[in-house]
């Protein structure tokens, strides 16, 4: 019979650490595991939340129902060739420590996304990305578990629905499937992509040949070390919003008043735009208020500056939207998931 704890405190499970205790709290480290569970415990017919590392997630109070957390490990090669190597990965793993894995190895794919929190579980439902690359371009498939039934599945690329931040277990399918495990694909001749104006700059003095998989990754994790706070020293869950994409129309109505404003194009003519522009124009960058904080080198990312509260957090993180939809008729989306 699988073990459960009862009223768990989650503090050290979320990157925000924010007080915040779970009725049941299951760790899950195989699929029989977890068969067992839903046959004998039906998780799902309450309220459930699957966690990995808590690196996206915001509690703002406790959460009365089931957390059930993945560790499940395991890296295992399913198939290689001379150009090419899949890789099928536990969802418990950190995905940190998968990226150096596959960076030491020299295959390439994953590079771009080095010293990304969390766990490779959440991988694919996030559809993570950073510095010009996102998962779903490596991504096979995933198997998972469906919660309700308690079978399991292979989901390929097409059916995960992938988009920006997006992929079906945040829209249709949302609270249905725990992630098994997921399948990559890497490149054992690599092309690396520094598609990303700072990385083009870090590398624009270094002879092709020089430019590896590892000198990639080295030069990604010393960008996000320069510019993004350690959860460990300030608690935060990096990107509070989406970067918000807008009809092209609305996109010129705002640039005559904002000549300076940043932007990307992005699919069906539309206009992506950096929120964290947004949020530091309307002069939030290093605000405090109370306990919760907005980082004073990047305004994307709201911080814990000590003893905050989910609430409060929720709260600054409210008071943001409300002055960006007042100043430039944007309505910012979090990105990160509200409990
Ligand atoms: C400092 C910092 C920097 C960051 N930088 C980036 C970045 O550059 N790019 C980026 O995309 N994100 C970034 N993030 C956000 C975060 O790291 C990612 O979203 C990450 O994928 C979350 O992983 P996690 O295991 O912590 O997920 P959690 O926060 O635990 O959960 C996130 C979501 O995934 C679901 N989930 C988790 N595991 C499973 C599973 N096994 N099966 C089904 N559902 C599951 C949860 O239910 C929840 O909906 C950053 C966060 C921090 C703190």
């Amino acid at each position: 019979m699988i073990e459960f704890l009862e009223n768990i405190q989650l503090k050290k499970y979320n990157t925000f650490g924010v007080e915040a205790k779970a009725h049941y709290f299951v760790a899950v480290s195989s699929y029989d595991e977890l068969k067992s569970l839903i046959a004998n415990l039906k998780p799902a017919e309450n309220k459930h939340l699957i966690m990995g590392g808590g690196s996206n997630l915001l509690f703002t109070k406790d959460f009365d129902g089931w957390v059930m957390h993945s560790e499940i490990h395991g890296i295992e090669i399913i198939e290689e060739t001379d150009k090419q190597i899949l890789l099928k990965v536990g969802s418990g793993e950190s995905w940190s420590d998968f990226v150096d894995f596959t960076v030491e190895k020299g295959w390439g794919g994953l590079e771009n996304l080095s010293l990304i929190p969390g766990s490779v579980g959440a991988a694919p439902v996030q559809n993570i990305g950073a510095y010009g690359v996102e998962q779903q371009e490596a991504f096979v498939n995933l198997e998972a578990c469906n919660l309700i039934t308690g079978k399991k599945c292979i989901l390929n690329k097409l059916e995960c629905d992938f988009d920006y931040r997006h992929s079906i277990f945040k829209g249709a399918e949302k609270g249905k499937w725990f992630v098994l495990n997921v399948t990559y694909r890497l490149e054992k001749i690599p092309r690396p992509n520094l598609n990303y104006t700072p990385l083009q700059k870090a590398f624009e003095n270094t002879p092709a040949e020089e430019i590896t998989v590892k000198a990639v990754s080295e030069a990604v994790k010393g960008i996000r070390r320069s510019k993004l706070p350690k959860p460990e020293e300030l608690g935060n869950a990096g990107s509070f919003f989406k970067n918000p994409v807008i009809l092209h129309e609305k996109f010129l109505n705002i640039q005559q008043h904002f000549p300076q404003i940043p932007f990307f194009s992005s699919e069906n003519g539309k206009v992506k735009i950096p929120a964290g522009w947004l949020i530091e124009q309307a002069g939030w960058k290093g605000k405090q208020i109370g306990n919760a904080g907005v980082h004073h080198q990047q305004a994307l990312v709201i911080v814990n500056c000590g003893k905050a509260t989910g609430k409060e957090i929720l709260q600054l993180s409210k008071d943001i939207q409300n002055d960006v939809l007042q100043k430039f008729g944007i309505m910012l989306e979090p990105e990160v998931l509200i409990l």
